[in-house]
Formats: structure tokens, sequence, C-alpha cells
């Protein structure tokens, strides 16, 4: 796209005509419709469902954990086909966004890295109405089926299939994923739970960082400050290994809408 047609779409969004000058536009993945390492995948459908609900949407740049989130908006999204196939012999695609920041001197650093191609992750966060499991069809949200992902079936390896994408809540971009963050992506998550003990000096880094992400999850999940409230009053009595389990339920990555049952029965069980 030329950068004149992006300025006019980006500027659909903004109070006032921004220039070029004043903006910083790039280019994310969001996600595609390869199986994740939870063993789910999107469908080429909710690619396409997920392209119209995210435009607006901000995304959370966990840049700084000392310093302030910043922000960026999409502005424009289009699901991009490649030339390959996905490892269900489907045609690879993924979601690919424009964003902008306004550019500031508070934000200079975070553009500069974003420019130099600093290895970015990126995670979603989304509701889907339906998951289909891979070897059944049935639908989990609504009733449970026997099959367990990742697990093999006549040699079929089951996954679920997210599909029906209601909500797109925000997208995470994570610019160096090996840092202590470990809530923000799924894949970082994961990383980290097999290294074993974390540096004393880095536990209540790794602890406020885990909090906030909750926080907002459960801002984000409801949008009543309740459940918020609740894990106020319980967050200190939480071990950090608990905390990374309510983390992974929630935000992290996609946030099918039976979460909230599950947090509710995970939250009764902290207590
Ligand atoms: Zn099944």
């Amino acid at each position: 796209m030329e950068q004149k047609e992006l300025l006019e779409k980006l500027n659909k969004f903004t109070r006032r005509e921004l220039t070029e000058d004043e903006v910083y536009i790039f280019t994310v993945t969001l996600c595609d419709n390869e199986i994740d390492r939870d063993n789910e995948c999107f469908s080429r459908k909710s690619l396409e469902e997920m392209a119209e609900k995210f435009i607006g949407v901000t995304g959370i740049f966990d840049h700084d954990p000392k310093g302030g989130n910043q922000t960026a908006r999409l502005f424009c999204t289009e699901v991009v086909e490649e030339d390959r196939e996905n490892s269900v012999g489907e045609k690879y695609a993924y979601l690919k966004g424009y964003a902008y920041m306004v550019r500031t001197s508070s934000n200079a650093d975070l553009i500069s890295e974003i420019d130099g191609g600093i290895k970015k992750e990126i995670s979603v966060s989304c509701s889907a109405e339906k998951q289909v499991c891979s070897i059944c069809g049935a639908d989990r949200r609504v009733k449970a089926c026997r099959h367990v992902k990742g697990r093999k079936y006549d040699g079929k390896k089951c996954f679920v299939t997210l599909d029906g994408i209601s909500d797109a809540y925000e997208w995470s971009f994570v610019a160096v994923p090996a840092q202590v963050c470990a809530g923000v992506t799924k894949k970082s998550m994961e990383d980290t739970a097999d290294e074993g003990e974390i540096p004393e000096q880095d536990e209540q880094e790794k602890r406020a960082e885990l909090e906030s992400k909750i926080r907002r999850a459960l801002m984000l999940k409801d949008g009543s400050k309740k459940a918020a409230e609740l894990f106020e009053n319980v967050k200190d009595m939480l071990e950090i290994s608990e905390l990374e389990e309510l983390g992974k339920n929630l935000a992290v990555g996609k946030t099918p809408k039976n979460f909230a049952d599950d947090n509710s029965a995970y939250m009764m069980r902290g207590l």
C-alpha cells in the first residue's frame, strides 16, 4: 500500500489530520492459521473475522517493565495468503496489521527498536464462539468431547480450531520476548516454565509484571472491576506459580469465551 493511502486510512482514526512526519507506521503479523503450541489454531474464516474486528484496536508494548506501557493503534488489516500449506494441508494465511504511533520524544527509542527489527512477538486477545475438535468435530464450547488436545488418535493429532470470533480486545507487542515478563506471550510463558528457579532479584519484577497482566486481563474480560478487585485481595497470598497459571488462563494469547467460567473456578480454588 502506498504511503499516501495508508495515511488517509490512518487519519480516519485521529482527531486532527496527521502528517507523514508526525506518525510512525509499521506492520505486524497478528496471528496465522497454523496450529500453535497449545494445539489450537484459528480457522481461515476467523482470520477474516479478526481482520474486521481488530481495526481500531489498541496494541500494548510491554517495552520496558519499569516504565509505562506505550500504545499503538491498528488502522488497517488484511489476510495474506502464502504459497504454501500449513500443517493440516490448508493454504497458509496470516493476519497482517498496519499500526501507527504518534511520534513523541518518549517513544523515539521504541520506534528505533522496531525499525531495527528487534525480534518481536505478538499475542492477540479475542473471544471465539466455537472451539471445534479436529477428531470428532464437536464444538467444545457447547459439549466436551473425550479427545485431548495434542494426543494422537489413529495417528492423527487432536487440535482445536477457534472459530466465530465475536470480539477483539487487544494485541500486545513484546520487543524482547526473552525478558522476565513471561506472561506476555504463550510461547515465552511455556519456555520459562521449564527453566526452573528464577533469580531472586527478578522475582519481584516478575510478580509485578504478572500482576499487572492479570489485572488488565480481568478488566478486559468482563468489563467490570469486580474480578479485578477480588484479585487485589488475594494476590499476595498466591505463589508466583499460581500467578503464572492464572495469567496463562487469562489474557495470554487467545481468550476463548469460556475462560470466564474457568477463571471463576480458579479464583474459588485460589481462595
Ligand atoms: Zn473430539
